[in-house]
């Protein structure tokens, strides 16, 4: 996956860059020849990529937000890290930061979609550098967690849980300052393009622009949710982790984007579809988007309140329904409850059902011309069938026979009646 995963970021963006998304043969040399040329990493490129995740880490060190406990972490005796959430703050302080650079001239957003290529490949190469950066300082500190013996799979699921640099938590940070925000300025850039191509952002683009919007927006403003997620106390900082988040999700999750860019200089026009199409597009985004916030703010803002961290926020969008009024619930013998009204009375992981509707109306909204916009979903339900399988089986092991009896209460996993 170390090696493949890259080869394949550059194979199919290879495909969408020179042949409109068809899939051509991967042994053809002149294809290798041109991804080689277009891709090759660029000071240009590095410097702004580089200088992104620099000022990310300025914000998330110096911006103001509430701090939030974490749930206890076994590795530190059961001790709760301090978590500073300004992801809120730190994301209007960077978009308020690009727009002056736009608009001011001092860097033109459209830059991004101009250096694509290099871009992917200063990421690849930082998500790996940085992979062996944190492996080696964890090993060298004795900090190292539930270790393996194998290399390659300690590498790959990394060796520090809570790597910090200062009071930033590392894990954090990468997850949700890195990927969605580059992901987001992906499809800014690319509908700056077009505006500036043809005079208009078409409707297929605004929704990308929106899609990217709306799930940066959701991680900045309900972070204060995060520290307690299963990621947070549970998944280790490796390749995984960091090349995903560095490189795999702002350098795949935009083949939509990308497609609909290089479609439109192709064709000399954006792309069109029907207007029923396009709302059908828009409509399955928004209500993806409303049962995947409210059920992870049920859940999250259920469990922080039973266990005194909650705090009240005010961030956009609060959308009703967000928070349970006299939740039911299960005692759990470890102490935890398991909530069994809202969204998790009607199935066990409907908010990942809600993030696949997402995910499927990103590669709709770009028509069925190419399967490489679909590598999103298809690669989302993969990761998410590997991680239900392996959180069912952590659960059934934690609780036990309260799991069962929360199985036997909520008996359908993605959607109710059927599965
Ligand atoms: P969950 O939010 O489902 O968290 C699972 C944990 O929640 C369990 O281990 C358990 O932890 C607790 N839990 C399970 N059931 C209940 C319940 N009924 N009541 C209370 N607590 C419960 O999983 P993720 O952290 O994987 O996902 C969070 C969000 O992130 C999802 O919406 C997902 O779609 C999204 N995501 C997106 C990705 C992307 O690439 N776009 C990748 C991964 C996730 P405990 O031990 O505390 O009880």
């Amino acid at each position: 996956m170390m090696v493949g995963f890259p080869l394949l970021m550059y194979y199919l963006w290879g495909c969408l860059q020179f042949y409109r998304g068809k899939l051509v043969s991967p042994f053809d040399n002149q294809f290798w020849n041109q991804v080689f040329k277009s891709a090759f990493p660029t000071w240009y490129a590095t410097k702004m990529y580089v200088l992104f995740c620099l000022f990310e880490l300025f914000l998330a060190y110096f911006m103001p937000g509430p701090i939030v406990k974490g749930a206890p972490v076994s590795s530190l005796k059961g001790r709760r890290l301090d978590y500073l959430c300004n992801g809120v703050t730190s994301w209007y302080a960077t978009l308020a930061t690009s727009f002056i650079l736009h608009y001011y001239g001092w860097f033109r957003l459209t830059e991004i979609i101009d250096n694509f290529g290099p871009l992917m490949s200063v990421a690849i190469i930082s998500g790996i550098v940085i992979t062996l950066v944190i492996y080696v300082t964890t090993i060298m500190q004795g900090n190292q967690y539930r270790m393996s013996g194998h290399l390659m799979y300690d590498l790959f699921m990394g060796a520090a849980l809570n790597p910090r640099l200062g009071h930033v938590d590392l894990k954090m940070f990468a997850e949700i300052r890195i990927p969605w925000v580059l992901l987001f300025y992906i499809s800014v850039s690319a509908a700056v393009k077009e505006y500036e191509l043809f005079g208009y952002v078409s409707a297929s683009m605004s929704f990308m622009v929106l899609a990217h919007f709306l799930y940066v927006n959701a991680c900045a403003k309900g972070e204060e949710c995060i520290p307690t997620t299963w990621d947070m106390t549970y998944e280790k900082f490796g390749f995984m982790l960091i090349f995903w988040n560095f490189a795999g999700v702002p350098f795949t999750y935009c083949f939509a984007t990308i497609y609909l860019h290089n479609i439109s200089i192709d064709n000399r026009q954006p792309l069109q579809h029907s207007q029923s199409w396009t709302y059908f597009c828009y409509a399955l985004l928004l209500l993806g988007y409303y049962i995947w916030d409210t059920a992870n703010s049920q859940k999250n803002r259920f469990r922080m309140i039973n266990n005194g961290s909650y705090i009240p926020r005010h961030t956009f969008p609060q959308l009703p329904w967000g928070t349970l009024k006299n939740p039911t619930y299960i005692k759990t013998k470890s102490g935890n409850l398991l909530l069994t009204s809202g969204w998790w009375g009607i199935a066990r992981k409907i908010h990942y059902t809600a993030d696949l509707m997402m995910a499927f109306s990103w590669a709709f909204i770009t028509g069925f011309s190419t399967v490489i916009t679909y590598f999103y979903p298809v690669f989302f339900i993969l990761v998410l069938t590997h991680r239900v399988t392996r959180d069912m089986q952590r659960c059934a092991k934690k609780y036990g026979k309260d799991w069962e009896e929360y199985c036997r209460r909520v008996p359908y996993i993605f959607i109710p009646g059927i599965y």
